[in-house]
């Protein structure tokens, strides 16, 4: 068995963490039968100074004949963010379908964070965002502009079947992974024509899997939840901003930016899906060598589960796992010393043992 993915490093430290994560496939690659090829497209910032586009004209069309895309993170002073980001990860999400944010939140043993000292149930869930519509559309718009009477109206879009299809996803991943409670982030009380019609549309999902137990906070009593009782979740499924929101919050809980990975899914497969660490290109350490590449590695492992090979992922996890709870080859924003360069092959001999 074969897939052929597109791999995009971008800026920064995203070069520095694909580095290690395509260190990794080599070594699956030479170990197992399941064999990943991949092209490495140079689309970044500097590409953006010389052609004035963050992608070529067929840029999309280029990428959409690949299984996956392994993203590493863009972003670099000499160009707006809001172009690198519109013209590059947003045109990809969009285009590709990827309404599904997924967004494992797991504490790993070994791992300080600000609740531990309270909590000594495992912190284990996942964190499905909306990722096409809702909050964030350009529908509304300013009028009146300067005169006292000026108004600015930005509406958000749910559409019966944008969030019936991640409502979907989310249901069947709880289902197919045994996870026993689902927890719908809303404001209904508040915001009465979309989150009403958010919360009916997942209820009427949810009558079709009566053995999950459903339940639905108010995003700021579940915002508080997830600090005072965040092993309580199973799976957690919000809107476009609620999502994002909870996602920092949820990265913030189980150790930082430097191990959060993340997934833009298609589930039906139509196109590629999208893999890609949380975080950004961190111009503050960029070209240091110390950027933390286990973001980029998990979100490796999470491209081998959508591609079916649960096991490979369990076992780059347990890699993951084994190098963070030895705390021996561990980067500076975990309190080590070690180099990029050095995790990435402490993970690889932890799964490979030379
Ligand atoms: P950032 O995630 O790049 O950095 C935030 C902080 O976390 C920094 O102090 C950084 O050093 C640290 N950090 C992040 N990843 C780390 C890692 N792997 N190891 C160790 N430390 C790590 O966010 P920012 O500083 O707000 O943004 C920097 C640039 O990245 C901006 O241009 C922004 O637009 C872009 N960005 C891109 C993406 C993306 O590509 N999807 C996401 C977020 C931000
Ligand atoms: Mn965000």
């Amino acid at each position: 068995m074969s897939k052929k993915i597109a791999v995009i490093p971008g800026d920064g430290i995203g070069i520095e963490v694909m580095n290690e994560a395509l260190k990794l496939i080599e070594a699956i690659n030479e170990h197992d039968s399941f064999q990943i090829e991949y092209d490495v497209f140079d689309w970044n910032s500097d590409y953006y100074l010389q052609t004035n586009r963050m992608m070529p004209k067929d840029g999309l069309e280029q990428l959409q004949h690949y299984d996956a895309i392994l993203f590493g993170a863009i972003g670099d002073e000499r160009v707006p963010d809001d172009i690198t980001i519109w013209e590059m990860i947003m045109p990809i999400r969009k285009s590709f379908q990827q309404y599904v944010n997924f967004r494992p939140i797991k504490l790993l043993d070994g791992i300080d964070n600000p609740l531990r000292h309270h909590v000594n149930k495992p912190i284990d869930f996942v964190l499905i965002r909306e990722n096409a519509e809702g909050e964030y559309s350009n529908a509304g718009g300013r009028m009146f502009e300067g005169e006292n009477r000026e108004l600015a109206i930005q509406n958000s879009v749910m559409t019966r079947q944008g969030v019936t299809q991640v409502a979907e996803f989310a249901f069947s991943y709880a289902n197919k992974h045994g996870l026993k409670k689902l927890t719908n982030a809303t404001k209904s009380n508040a915001i009465i024509h979309s989150m009403k019609f958010w919360d009916q549309t997942i209820e009427s999902v949810a009558e079709k899997y009566p053995t999950i137990n459903y339940e639905k906070y108010y995003i700021d009593a579940l915002a508080a939840y997830f600090v005072q009782r965040p092993y309580d979740f199973n799976i957690v499924l919000a809107s476009n901003l609620f999502g994002d929101i909870l996602s920092d919050l949820g990265s913030a809980i189980v150790g930082g930016l430097g191990i959060s990975p993340s997934a833009n899914i298609n589930p039906e497969g139509n196109y590629p899906s999208m893999f890609e660490p949380v975080h950004g290109s961190a111009p503050d350490i960029a070209g240091k060598g110390i950027a933390n590449p286990i973001a980029q590695i998990w979100s490796l492992a999470l491209m081998y589960e959508q591609f079916d090979r649960q096991d490979i992922h369990d076992k780059i996890l347990a890699g993951i796992q084994n190098v963070v709870s030895t705390k021996k080859v561990i980067t500076p924003d975990m309190g080590g010393t070690a180099t990029t360069n050095e995790v990435g092959d402490a993970i690889i001999n932890k799964l490979y043992k030379k």
